[in-house]
């Protein structure tokens, strides 16, 4: 078994990195090199906007090429929970907001001719326990009647048409959700930004960033300074670097993927027909699809403790035997690949992105950030030119994470608290 992302194991490789020290100027300077990152900077060189990125390590490393593979529609929270919290109207922008980001994922795909096997299977969201169903039908309502008709309620007894296994009581589809090779895109992402002339630097982490008489930037990475205009932080749920004021206001939650040797067509065919994204109904649920070459990729958050190669083994031990649970055929199936990574989380689990002290943000995707990073990556390039009105999240309060939600030691007491939450409920 690989300690390792699949992902990243079975990307190309992104050979188009500059070469030599940073230094000089540029228009824009992208500090992290995930979807956010990456997608700005095409964007912004095909403005013909000069721009240079500086990527810590290599180019999608951390979540964008660590997750769970999902491009999904709908917001991460119950709809008619956030429509009560921000309003219907807004809600309803919000949601639409994820419809338009899988749209733009899309629409980058064909226009860069990203070889990254897109396609668009639908999101099933299955009840864990027969009362889970009721929840679904519920939100089945609200979001039929208010802002999604292209939805599906499955009714528990069609379960088998959908998913081989009895641990499940009916699910919720969302028709338009998709997926993708995360690795082959971040690379072609890569790849089309620096064909369109953005100068892209790998092990090149950001220590240091300093505003210039003028309003002009200059950054200090490992790799050398260089002066920019305009600053675009993308640094994911990051701790490493200068960006302080954006990594108090997310709490980074580690989340846990296992990935099988490859099963034969017969038995994906009796277990997953649609080959859709699935996620469980659970607090602490699981979330799964197969992946291009016929493998099931199997994630969760396992255990609440951060991503080290220790703590993602134990973590694949916890996911190996719930995947036999759910799929007793499973039993015994071989895992080829366990890793683990950050999910950038705020307390609200929406978005932030705008502008603190004259740098330019989008982060705080909730693990909801596959289309989102990527669409956002696009508005920014938007926001910069100076129509912040693309900007859906512009209105939303940014306050710090209270300190113990934060801190390391609280999180099993979290798991614990949404364990008991999944036995009582
Ligand atoms: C295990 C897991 C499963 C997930 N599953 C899904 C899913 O199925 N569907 C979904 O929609 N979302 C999912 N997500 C969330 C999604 O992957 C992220 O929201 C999204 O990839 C964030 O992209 P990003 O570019 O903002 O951040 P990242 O991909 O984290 O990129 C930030 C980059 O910045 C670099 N960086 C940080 N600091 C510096 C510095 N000082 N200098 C230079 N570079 C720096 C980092 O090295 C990193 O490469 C998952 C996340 C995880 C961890």
């Amino acid at each position: 078994m690989k300690l390792d992302s699949y992902w990243l194991d079975t990307a190309p490789e992104f050979r188009d990195g500059a070469q030599g020290p940073v230094e000089g100027h540029s228009d824009v300077v992208v500090i992290g090199g995930g979807f956010t990152g990456l997608s700005a900077a095409l964007e912004l060189a095909t403005r013909r906007v000069s721009v240079t990125l500086l990527e810590a390590g290599r180019i999608a490393g951390q979540a964008s090429g660590r997750n769970g593979g999902q491009c999904n529609t709908g917001v991460a929270q119950d709809f008619a929970a956030l429509a009560a919290s921000v309003g219907l109207e807004q809600a309803r922008g919000f949601y639409r907001a994820y419809e338009s980001a899988v749209q733009t994922v899309e629409a980058i795909v064909t226009q860069h001719r990203i070889d990254c096997d897109f396609v668009r299977c639908g999101k099933l969201k299955l009840a864990a326990k027969p009362k889970h169903f009721d929840k679904l039908a519920r939100t089945y309502e609200v979001l039929h009647r208010e802002v999604d008709q292209d939805i599906e309620l499955i009714e528990p007894a069609r379960t088998r048409s959908e998913v081989g296994s009895d641990a499940f009581h009916g699910g919720l589809l969302q028709r338009n959700g998709a997926q993708m090779h995360m690795g082959k895109f971040g690379v072609g992402l890569a790849q089309s930004a620096a064909r369109h002339g953005a100068r892209i630097f790998e092990n090149a982490a950001v220590t240091r960033t300093k505003r210039m008489d003028g309003g002009r930037y200059e950054i200090t990475s490992t790799r050398g300074v260089i002066r920019a205009d305009k600053v675009l932080v993308a640094t994911g749920p990051s701790r490493q670097g200068p960006l302080q004021w954006f990594q108090q206001r997310m709490a980074p939650v580690g989340s846990f993927i296992v990935v099988t040797e490859p099963l034969s067509q017969t038995r994906l065919d009796a277990l997953f027909p649609h080959r859709r994204n699935y996620v469980t109904s659970l607090n602490i649920g699981n979330y799964f699809r197969v992946t291009p070459d016929n493998r099931l990729l199997w994630g969760g958050r396992a255990r609440f403790a951060m991503s080290d190669p220790r703590s993602d083994a134990k973590s694949g031990q916890v996911l190996q035997a719930n995947l036999a649970r759910y799929f007793p055929e499973l039993h015994g199936t071989r895992i080829d690949y366990c890793w683990g990574g950050l999910v950038d989380m705020t307390v609200d689990r929406l978005p932030r992105a705008g502008q603190h002290d004259g740098l330019y943000y989008s982060m705080g995707y909730s693990g909801h950030g596959v289309q989102m990073s990527t669409h956002m990556g696009r508005v920014m390039a938007d926001v910069m030119e100076g129509r912040a009105g693309a900007n859906p999240w512009r209105a939303l309060p940014w306050p710090p994470v209270p300190a113990h939600a934060a801190r390391r030691w609280m999180l099993p007491l979290v798991g614990a608290y949404y364990r008991i939450q999944d036995i009582l409920h």
